[in-house]
């Protein structure tokens, strides 16, 4: 069986609208999922490509609001809201053994939640280096510790979110570059020392995505819009659910022999080497 996921660009800013007609097997059916930071931005739209591909999705976020509003607007019994701050190791222990007694396995963890703090290596301040490396990097770490032994009992898999902020450095965002570049080589530390136990550990790392926050800023800032129409191969900056359908993949068996792998998914941005044309 398969479902049809239609998707249009409802950005009339964006140069040409995008038109999707994905036609998507269930690959999820009877798989149990965590993400977080699931119900905003890039992680909602993973959060609804699992929910529609069969899996019962555990959506986690610390923002209380936004759960109850995301919960609202999903009539899904696979959907499964929780509030947590994956900075807490503890909690995020509790919530995934809670998980796995509840529904008896999980499947697949996408530590997706992030946050980023103004600064370069001089000026970043202390408070906000350490909440970026808390979310950023530990967060990640936390979902993935708890998570191991029952992806091991499942063969299941792990994909991050990085950025390609962890790819090459951006400026000003010292320590968001730098958690980001650190969950791309957890993520191979990972892989290796789990493959055998035939769990699959991959990350993604976006270019810019057409979330609200970036949305409003570049509604502000007409000058980046351009910038990123020039500068990004593809001419636009992707759609949530261009990232999602990446993470789907990469969680799927079609991608049964790939592992330690960070995919870019930003329109070709890192393949530009920058010289001026
Ligand atoms: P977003 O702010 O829309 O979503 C992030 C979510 O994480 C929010 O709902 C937030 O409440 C949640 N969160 C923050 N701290 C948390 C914590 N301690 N515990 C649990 N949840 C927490 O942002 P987004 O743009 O959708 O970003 C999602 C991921 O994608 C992030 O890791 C971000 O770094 C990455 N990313 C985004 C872009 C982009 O252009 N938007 C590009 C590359 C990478």
């Amino acid at each position: 069986a398969t479902r049809t996921l239609s998707s249009a660009s409802t950005d009339p800013t964006q140069k040409e609208g995008i038109e999707m007609n994905v036609r998507v097997e269930n690959r999820f059916d009877g798989k149990v999922a965590m993400v977080t930071g699931g119900v905003s931005g890039i992680g909602a739209a993973i959060t609804e490509r699992l929910l529609v591909e069969g899996a019962v999705v555990v959506a986690v976020d610390i923002d209380t609001d936004a759960v109850a509003s995301f919960t609202k607007q999903h009539d899904s019994t696979r959907l499964q809201p929780r509030v947590l701050d994956v900075s807490d190791a503890d909690a995020t222990r509790t919530v995934i053994e809670e998980v796995v007694t509840e529904h008896g396995r999980l499947d697949l963890v996408v530590p997706n939640a992030g946050i980023a703090a103004p600064g370069n290596a001089a000026d970043v301040t202390l408070d906000g280096w350490k909440a970026v490396l808390d979310v950023d990097l530990n967060g990640v770490f936390h979902t993935i510790r708890y998570a191991l032994p029952h992806l091991a009992a499942t063969h299941g898999s792990v994909v991050s979110t990085a950025s390609i902020s962890g790819l090459g450095g951006d400026y000003n965002l010292a320590a968001y570059n730098a958690a980001k570049g650190a969950v791309i080589n957890l993520t191979r530390s990972v892989a290796v020392d789990f493959g055998k136990q035939g769990v699959r550990v991959n990350a993604i790392a976006p270019g810019p995505v057409l979330t609200p926050g970036l949305r409003q800023w570049l509604d502000a800032r007409t000058d980046v819009r351009d910038l990123y129409e020039d500068h990004i191969p593809l001419g636009r900056t992707a759609e949530p659910s261009e990232i999602a359908s990446v993470v789907a993949f990469l969680a799927s068996n079609d991608a049964s022999y790939i592992t330690g792998v960070t995919l870019a998914v930003d329109g070709g941005l890192t393949a530009w080497t920058g010289q001026p044309h």
